[in-house]
């Protein structure tokens, strides 16, 4: 490099940081034998051929994989006089690849308890804590100097001796309640209690505590934060977990560690992740981790799940938004069923990178749900938007600001019970400028702090009051259909009568108010001679759908989204996504007709469009995990240009079929060939 290069080099390092540029993360953990007995090259060389442009290397923390000096910082006992970490380093750094550090501060070995028994978490009962998966290792207090001391000491000789990156922490807030000698004597500090039992604290007690265990990791972050960049200033600290901290403006990446799904967890929970972090990150890149083994209470770490299942959790993270990492514990591959459909994903990544750089979703339609109420409201309102395949992003604990509002033209609140005024009045004036409302159950009844109130905090949005009781179970209760041309009702036409929710909230309406759908309320279920309808015309709404201005309301007193998930009737998810459409009072920017269950989005690139459909149509859709990958047929699509802008060509990026396309005034319209897991419309405009 010439003086001269150097110097522009430089400047330019000093001028843009680095932390958008990676596309593609790749994590090695290292286990405690790997040094020795794992082949660097096989890795480096994987990492070369799926075109990682960053990777994460654990370092220290609870077993050090570099020949620390720092006393008490434990080193693999298989480390020699090796360096398995600054030998990935170096390979990586080769690669042109960024390179963060992970550190695991959360156990230790006997000789640190040995020497500073006061580092260590304690129970309730006064008792140090050994790990509860390895007895012969000792928790960590993360609040005391183990983390503030010890640690920020190792964080400094990684981050000097190697020009990291960044340093990434894996279980660095703590295992639960301490009571340590540091931890009794600081809460004492910060508010004259002591530290709240597990049984019968008080509530201000409980309180307090969250107040100082934040405050604390608050500290924590900025301490090794701070070092590090003392040492570079173009490196971070990623703070894993813990999202008070992740959110903020001042840590660059989002790491959103999801690594599979379990249990009942749906396919498209991952796309549901990415949406929900990048509702809180804003415009800093979400990266979410992916792991290539089974996620299940027994904890099968060093495992290999089906490639079709591994394929599907990582797409749909990245059809929603997400940059894929792929992690592996354990550095001797045991299994090798990963390793080539993670590279096909990869290279296929690479190769259409500048088609996967997205700038902004273009999704007209926002779920909005809180953190206080059920999930699963906000799970059958995703599930029924999904199978509607519409467009839309999440807005995460009802965090509206003026700006991100302006480029939804529905929201969707999914029984968000709690809504402050100023939220309330947002909300109001979203319908004034001409936005839609659909709204669910018991949404705007409290405060932002909880409290009841005594009518709909929305009430005037409704067109309906509170009468201040919510019937909690209802059996066997229905929904006559008023107006069959309603376009709520659009697919229902030849039902002669819908099944009502379990749970209804009582409201006054208007008298004059004509709703499509009536409640029939509940009759006998049993005995079955007397199951017949005993009140067919009841004046008790099922709905409220109403135009304000130039803008529209749907309000549905019941739980519509929380039974669809519980019963999955498909009338429920026909409703809302009506409900939604009608809302919007104008086309979606995507449309997609063709069979099976897909889900869609839509995204903005520097000069392109693009239009994800992820084929989720398995019998493992719900509960997985996906043994094959089960095609379906031609998908018809239409999609909105951006105002006045002319198509220049359009690609199929995964199948490679040249599309027949026509664009008219600003649509275009194109049909997918049979989609295996993953097609994407790009659209160079
Ligand atoms: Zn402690």
């Amino acid at each position: 490099m010439s003086a001269l290069a150097a110097t522009a080099f430089a400047q330019s390092a000093e001028e843009t940081s680095w932390y958008d540029r990676p596309m593609r993360w790749a994590q090695l953990a290292f286990v405690e034998d790997d040094p020795g007995h794992y082949d660097p090259g096989f890795w480096l060389d994987y990492f070369r051929r799926i075109h990682a442009d960053a990777v994460c290397l654990s370092a220290g923390g609870c077993v050090a994989f570099y020949p620390t000096k720092i006393p008490l910082h434990y080193r693999s006992k298989f480390l020699g006089s090796g360096d398995p970490f600054g030998e990935m380093l170096a390979g990586c750094r080769k690669l042109g690849m960024n390179a963060i550090a992970r550190i695991d501060p959360h156990a230790a070995h006997q000789d640190l308890y040995d020497a500073h028994p006061d580092w260590i978490a304690v129970e309730a009962n006064g008792k140090p804590r050994r790990h509860w998966a390895m007895p012969e290792l000792w928790v960590t207090c993360a609040l005391g100097p183990y983390n503030f001391e010890f640690m920020t000491s190792v964080v400094r000789e990684i981050v000097s001796a190697y020009k990291i990156d960044g340093i990434f922490a894996n279980r660095w807030s703590g295992s639960g309640m301490c009571y340590c000698q540091h931890c009794r004597q600081n809460f004492k500090a910060f508010c004259g209690m002591e530290l709240p039992s597990s049984t019968g604290a008080s509530p201000e007690a409980t309180n307090r505590f969250a107040a100082w265990h934040k405050q604390r990791l608050f500290e924590l972050y900025s301490l090794w934060n701070g070092e590090i960049r003392k040492l570079n200033p173009n490196a971070a600290f990623f703070p894993n977990g813990f999202d008070p901290i992740r959110d903020r403006a001042s840590v660059p990446i989002y790491f959103a560690d999801r690594q599979a799904r379990s249990g009942t967890t749906p396919i498209w929970q991952n796309g549901k992740f990415a949406k929900d972090a990048r509702s809180t990150c804003g415009s800093k890149p979400a990266v979410g981790l992916f792991s290539v083994g089974l996620e299940a209470p027994y904890r099968w770490k060093d495992s290999v799940q089906n490639p079709a299942e591994i394929r599907s959790w990582a797409v749909d993270g990245i059809a929603q938004g997400f940059r894929p990492w792929v992690i592996k514990f354990n550095a001797k591959p045991l299994d090798r069923r990963w390793f080539k459909p993670v590279e096909d994903l990869f290279v296929w990544h690479w190769k259409n990178e500048k088609y996967l750089r997205n700038v902004l979703p273009l999704a007209k339609v926002a779920l909005v749900y809180g953190s206080r109420e059920t999930q699963d409201h906000s799970s059958g309102f995703y599930q029924a938007l999904l199978e509607a395949r519409i467009p839309f992003e999440t807005i995460v604990d009802a965090r509206f600001d003026a700006d991100r509002l302006q480029q939804f033209q529905v929201l969707a609140l999914a029984n968000v019970v709690s809504l402050s005024d100023a939220q309330c009045a947002q909300l109001q004036a979203f319908v004034e400028r001409g936005g839609g409302i659909v709204a669910t159950h018991e949404t705007s009844l409290r405060d932002e702090h909880g409290a009841s109130r005594r009518d709909f905090g929305l009430a005037r949005l409704f067109g309906a009051s509170w009468k201040g009781k919510t019937i909690e179970r209802q059996q066997n209760a229905y929904l006559a259909i008023e107006d069959h041309k309603h376009p709520l009702l659009a697919g229902l036409e030849d039902a002669g009568r819908i099944i009502h929710g379990a749970k209804r909230v009582e409201i006054a309406a208007s008298p004059s108010l004509r709703a499509p759908l009536m409640t029939v309320p509940t009759y006998p279920d049993l005995p079955m001679e007397e199951v017949y309808v005993r009140d067919a015309a009841s004046n008790i709404p099922g709905v409220v759908a109403r135009a304000l201005g130039r803008g529209r309301v749907v309000y549905f007193p019941w739980d519509i989204d929380r039974t669809f998930w519980e019963v999955l009737n498909q009338d429920h998810g026909i409703l809302l996504a009506n409900a939604v459409r009608w809302a919007a009072n104008e086309e979606q920017p995507l449309s997609v007709t063709g069979p099976g269950m897909i889900d869609v989005a839509l995204w903005k690139q520097e000069s392109s469009i693009t239009a994800h459909l992820v084929n989720v149509s398995n019998p493992m859709s719900m509960r997985g995990s996906f043994r094959e990958i089960l095609p379906v047929g031609q998908q018809k699509v239409r999609i909105k240009i951006l105002e006045g802008k002319k198509v220049r060509s359009v690609r199929f990026l995964v199948s490679g079929a040249t599309p027949k396309w026509r664009q008219i005034g600003d649509w275009l319209e194109t049909t997918t060939p049979p989609i295996d897991l993953h097609e994407v419309v790009a659209i160079d405009i």
